[in-house]
């Protein structure tokens, strides 16, 4: 495993990388309603990065032929965005856009409810995003790994919520995929937190059980029991002081 730390400089150019991200989530929010196509969501995204001089990282990676990934209800992650997809009243749909900017990526998921949504759905987000916050309270120097995904797990267990076992965080800067992975839940990590380094954290949960499976098209990631998943994902850096979220509105 080899960790890339990132100079300030590159940490400011993050910083913007992620900066367009957020903007991308800050319209989706808006746009995400009732009878929008998946297919308007991902041009919408394609429009502002390339309107902020960036380039949509999701779009031809590895032949995924998007900027983002929308996945609603029972899919956990990697939905293609489609014309045939229309948002109805008490969906969940999970966006994950990346942005690449003068060579630097920033990643960034957030699930969204179109309309009203059933308690358990709220349950769900909420959760969820209160256990990506809870993973991002260690990342600060001298802490560990380890004790992101363990308050991530925590989180999860106290909400009686399943965790995806297969996908997790990841080291980001020039590539969206560095060193280290992160798992959801306790591996007996020993990795210890420096400054410098720049990690995705991204918990995804679900209604149901952990087990998940991917569709024919080989890349949607779908619930086993059909049951929702939520993912909420922020691009951050580790400081002496605690976490500095990238992927946030400057
Ligand atoms: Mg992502
Ligand atoms: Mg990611």
């Amino acid at each position: 495993m080899s960790i890339h730390k990132k100079s300030k400089f590159e940490v400011n150019i993050m910083k913007q990388a992620g900066n367009i991200v957020a903007l991308v989530h800050a319209n989706m929010k808006e746009a995400v309603k009732e009878g929008i196509t998946t297919k308007e969501l991902d041009e919408l995204a394609y429009k502002i990065i390339k309107e902020n001089r960036a380039d949509p990282t999701f779009l031809g990676y590895h032949g995924f032929p998007a900027t983002i990934c929308a996945s609603v209800n029972e899919q956990v992650v990697h939905g293609f965005p489609s014309e045939n997809v229309v948002l109805k009243q008490g969906d969940i749909i999970s966006i994950d856009v990346g942005a690449t900017y003068k060579g630097f990526v920033g990643d960034s998921a957030w699930t969204y409810p179109v309309g009203e949504i059933s308690e358990d759905k709220k349950r769900l987000l909420k959760a969820t995003q209160e256990a990506l916050f809870a993973g991002l309270e260690h990342m600060k120097s001298n802490d560990r790994l380890e004790n992101v995904a363990g308050a991530i797990e925590d989180v999860a267990k106290a909400n009686n919520l399943g965790i995806v076992r297969q996908y997790g965080g990841h080291g980001v800067g020039r590539q969206m995929h560095e060193d280290p992975f992160v798992y959801n839940y306790r591996t007996n990590n020993p990795l210890v937190l420096e400054r410098g380094m720049v990690i995705a954290i991204e918990p995804m949960l679900n209604l149901g059980c952990d087990d998940v499976e991917v569709l024919d098209d080989g890349w949607c990631v779908v619930t086993k029991d059909k049951k929702a998943s939520a993912h909420f994902e922020h691009t951050v850096h580790v400081t002496d002081d605690g976490p500095e979220i990238l992927t946030k509105l400057l």
